[in-house]
């Protein structure tokens, strides 16, 4: 996982590679993940570039917070009532590719445990 000051998704925040975006504020953009692992499969990313999810520290946790509140809104307005999953894959070990913290929003099929 290269750590590229402007990464993917940093270029998705800018506009300058398209997204299918459906949900756009000061803080974080959600958007469909280009190879979708469910019906629903959306990220949601912060606009600030914060690499990796333990590179957070104790200033995130408002921001934290709202991505699992917009995460709350979308899987309402997606027809999640049912349920969802929400991953946050970190580093290497994790299976994280892309060096911009994410969360993946899916849903729209049954999910197991343990996870692969
Ligand atoms: P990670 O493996 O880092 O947790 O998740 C990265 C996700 O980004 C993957 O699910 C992958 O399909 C998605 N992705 C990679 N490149 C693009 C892209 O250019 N556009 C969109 N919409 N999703 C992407």
């Amino acid at each position: 996982m290269a750590m590229l000051a402007d990464n993917l998704f940093k270029r998705i925040i800018d506009g300058k590679i398209s997204a299918k975006i459906i949900h756009d504020d000061d803080l974080c953009i959600a958007f469909h993940d280009i190879g979708p692992q469910a019906p629903v499969h959306v990220l949601i990313i912060p606009k600030k570039v914060i690499p990796t999810h333990d590179a957070l520290t104790p200033e995130d946790g408002p921001l934290i917070g709202h991505l699992h509140l917009v995460a709350v809104n979308l899987a309402q307005e997606l027809g999640l009532a049912e349920g969802y999953r929400l991953v946050i894959n970190c580093k290497d070990r994790g299976g994280q590719t892309v060096p911009h913290l994410h969360m993946h929003l899916l849903g729209g099929r049954d999910f197991h445990w343990p996870p692969g």
